[in-house]
């Protein structure tokens, strides 16, 4: 039977009902004003030939004596490789194709045009692309070829944003590649996809290139960085940084097809028996981020890479087994453990209660922009 006319009408359009007297019960609105963009043009485009020379002059300089990364190798990486193990003039990717694995305001329906960069300044010892990050399987790239993928992820794959995976120790080759991008058309926003363990020197090169910033905050308590992320200074960092790209970019903006196109989107994946330090994060975001900042608290944490593979004593005694992961450097040394597993602790998934827990701690720290399940039918904003 043929739909009424007045049932296919569109809703009404949301302006007009904006009051004073409305606006608090509509906070559970996440494409409203002030989320809403009539529209957007990338910061990239709008950057002066001044300033694209400083960035590119700077990018060239960063590269020569690279402190870019908390890290802090102070090599010359035309010469030698530090702790990233990658050089100057190349990065290396995995994967360059739309990705259809990120929140829906990324995705969308055409996909993000995702950038896999292989090499990590991190050794998270869960890490759930292990043979990308630590392995460093890849194929060479220069500025140039990257700049040429992204507009040919814009103009043939379609793709809402160019989406920069793992990007923290090869920022100077995405500045450069970024500034020829757009010499050859690129329009779509740039996402900035990292792990938090960034230094402000990179987010200074990095301001006025990047649209979105989807970090991660991981952990919370030194001991637990220095375990399993093997940066002990991995929460101080991140609580800078994080302080930092929202300076910049400010909270998630979306335009009307409920496409994000600027602001942070911040990830936490809960750990298991971590839910205590996911718990002091959502604190320390509300208190000193923004309680609009969008959050996605992630449950699909696995173990994986070294997660209750056999301990290293186990390993010694048994058979002449090949060490696992041989060609991976950890800057610092796994605890020991009187376990067989190695990481025992966390070789589980989540549970539902871990999960819960963290939530509430986040709703108890006034957030409320979060990546949930959609309550209708339609498409997930
Ligand atoms: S980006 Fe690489 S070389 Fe530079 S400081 Fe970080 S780990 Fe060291």
């Amino acid at each position: 039977m043929p739909l009424l006319a007045k049932q296919l009408r569109p809703p009404s359009p949301l302006r007009p009902i904006f009051t004073k007297r409305l606006l608090p019960q509509l906070q559970h609105l996440h494409l409203a004003p002030p989320f809403l963009l009539d529209d957007y043009t990338p910061r990239y485009t709008l950057l002066s030939s001044t300033s694209t020379s400083r960035k590119r002059s700077q990018a060239y300089a960063h590269l020569r004596n690279c402190n870019l990364c908390p890290r802090l190798c102070g090599v010359n990486r035309y010469e030698r490789t530090g702790v990233c193990l990658i050089g100057a003039e190349m990065a290396k990717v995995n994967t360059i194709a739309p990705h259809f694995g990120e929140e829906p305001c990324i995705q969308g329906h055409g996909g993000s045009g995702s950038v896999f960069f292989s090499g990590c300044n991190l050794r998270c010892v869960f890490c759930q692309n292990h043979d990308i990050a630590h392995q460093r399987n890849g194929f060479d790239v220069t500025p140039e070829e990257l700049a040429e993928w992204y507009v040919k992820l814009q103009d043939v794959g379609g793709v809402h944003n160019i989406n920069l995976v793992t990007p923290e120790h090869v920022v100077p080759q995405v500045v450069l590649s970024i500034l020829a991008a757009k010499e050859l058309g690129l329009k779509v926003p740039i996402v900035y996809n990292t792990s938090a363990f960034d230094s402000l020197e990179s987010l200074e090169l990095l301001d006025g290139l990047v649209d979105i910033y989807l970090p991660d905050f991981k952990v919370w308590k030194a001991a637990t960085s220095k375990s399993l992320l093997k940066a002990d200074n991995y929460a101080s960092v991140a609580m800078e940084s994080i302080k930092k790209m929202h300076e910049q970019v400010g909270d998630l903006c979306f335009t009307a097809d409920g496409i994000a196109k600027k602001g942070v989107l911040l990830r936490h994946l809960v750990m298991p028996g971590k839910e205590d330090e996911g718990g002091e994060i959502m604190r320390w975001l509300g208190e000193n981020v923004s309680k609009d900042l969008f959050v996605n608290i992630m449950e699909q944490y696995h173990p994986d890479a070294h997660i209750g593979k056999p301990s290293r004593s186990a390993r010694v005694s048994s058979s002449s087994e090949p060490s696992e992961g041989a060609s991976v450097m950890e800057p610092e040394g796994e605890p020991s453990s009187t376990s067989s597993a190695r990481y025992s602790k966390i070789n589980r998934p989540v549970t539902d209660q871990e999960v819960s827990s963290v939530r509430r701690a986040a709703e108890e720290a006034g957030l409320w922009r979060f990546v949930d399940p959609p309550q209708h039918e339609g498409f997930n904003i």
